[in-house]
């Protein structure tokens, strides 16, 4: 089958054309401003990658632009869009509406709008392009695989928040947690890799990108992660600030005459190491700021590092075991300082680094010593190969 997988933002939209029986992608690509100018950057796999810009006045001009990328008869990969046998729609938030993927139907379109307000940004842009990816391919399967619906499995002890139990009855509001698709596909993963039942195993994840959660997975299922209502708690990230006092807003409010409003831009947007390094919120240039002596780069660094190693610390304790670590996403799988600082001084909970196999970059390997009793790996994510093998599952059955 050749399954299409979109991820729409609110002005953007990724996609890759997957052949899910031999799981390679057959082409991918970006539109970027939506709704502002537009540019498309498609590449079929082994033609030229090209960026053209194009008016993309909204989501359903920028779908169009992306199966004519398709169709094109010089760098395009299908003949026919008869050839895209299903859709599947990365969804950002779930509530508790959604345990699993779904197959698309009106009730779940419904059912994601009502969703929206815990999801303002993400949710109406995944439903604009669910809508547009209709309108163009009237009558093929679509699927929703959510970022939440893995952590529903969470007790309620890990995603209640002490704060008056109205507020969850009324609202809802409590810790559903993110990157859920990631956390699934590294898990299992990690599982086959150290040749354990998962069923059997208590797995930490670690999900460290620009947007970085932690998860503690026991025997399959999500019981802890570090993202809550929304994508800014836990860790610090590259622009968002993580968990901070609560109380801190409503100081910075008095002192600076900023509504909630525009300090929660800050936290979202100003914060993570770019806000504590003053340079960036990239890691690599926090690699090379510190090298270079700049001590704002070494401190966002340590603050970061210093913060995933409580998460392990915590997890474990939560689980009262641990078998193996995974590290993925952007940072987790290139940035060996990170790993290996992270788990600095941890061989008192089993965790020793071989620090010559975590010079690794980008690849499937063990960087935890033979005699380390919990493993430690580097586990590449795939969120679009889980998305379109999700979709599989759910359409031919
Ligand atoms: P992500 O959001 O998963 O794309 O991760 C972005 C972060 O990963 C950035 O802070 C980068 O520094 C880091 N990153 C991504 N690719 C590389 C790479 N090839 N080498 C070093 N760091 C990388």
């Amino acid at each position: 089958m050749k399954v299409l997988v979109i991820n729409c933002g609110s002005s953007s939209l990724k996609y890759q054309l997957i052949d899910s029986d031999t799981e390679a992608v057959i082409a991918k690509g970006l539109c970027e401003r939506i709704g502002i100018d537009g540019k498309l950057t498609h590449q079929t796999m082994g033609k030229d990658k090209y960026t053209v810009d194009a008016a993309m006045p909204d989501h359903n001009a920028a779908v169009k632009f992306v199966l004519d990328a398709l169709l094109d008869t010089d760098k395009g990969a299908i003949a026919s869009l008869s050839e895209i046998d299903a859709v599947g729609h990365r969804i950002v938030h779930g509530g508790e509406k959604f345990a699993n993927s779904v197959v698309i139907t009106d009730e779940v379109m419904a059912a994601i709008e009502e969703c929206n307000d815990l999801a303002p940004l993400h949710n109406p842009a995944n439903l604009i392009g669910i809508r547009a990816c209709q309108a163009h391919m009237p009558g093929v399967p679509m699927v929703a695989v959510f970022d939440t619906a893995f952590h529903q499995t969470m007790p309620d002890k890990a995603y209640t928040y002490a704060i008056p139990y109205e507020y969850y009855e009324n609202y809802k509001i409590r810790r559903y947690g993110f990157h859920g698709t990631s956390h699934s596909f590294v898990s299992k993963r990690l599982a086959e890799l150290i040749g354990r039942d998962i069923k059997d195993t208590k797995l930490i994840v670690c999900h460290l990108g620009n947007g970085s959660s932690i998860t503690a997975v026991d025997g399959g299922k999500s019981v802890d992660t570090s993202m809550g209502l929304t994508p800014l708690a836990g860790l610090p990230m590259g622009t968002r600030s993580g968990d901070i006092d609560p109380a801190i807003l409503e100081f910075i409010a008095g002192k600076e005459g900023k509504s909630v409003e525009e300090i929660t831009t800050i936290l979202n947007k100003k914060s993570g190491v770019s806000g504590l390094s003053g340079v960036s919120s990239d890691f690599r240039d926090l690699d090379a700021g510190m090298k270079d002596g700049n001590d704002r780069c070494r401190l966002a660094l340590d603050v970061f590092c210093y913060s995933v190693k409580k998460y392990i610390g915590a997890y474990a304790a939560a689980m009262g075991d641990l078998d193996a670590i995974a590290f993925t996403a952007g940072i987790g799988e290139n940035n060996p300082y990170v790993r290996r600082v992270s788990t600095m001084d941890l061989s008192f909970m089993g965790i020793d680094i071989d620090e010559t196999k975590n010079e690794i970059r980008g690849e499937e390997q063990k960087i935890s010593t033979d005699a380390s009793k919990v493993q430690v790996w580097v586990v590449p994510t795939n969120e679009e190969l889980a998305i379109a093998r999700e979709t599989v599952e759910l359409v031919t059955k």
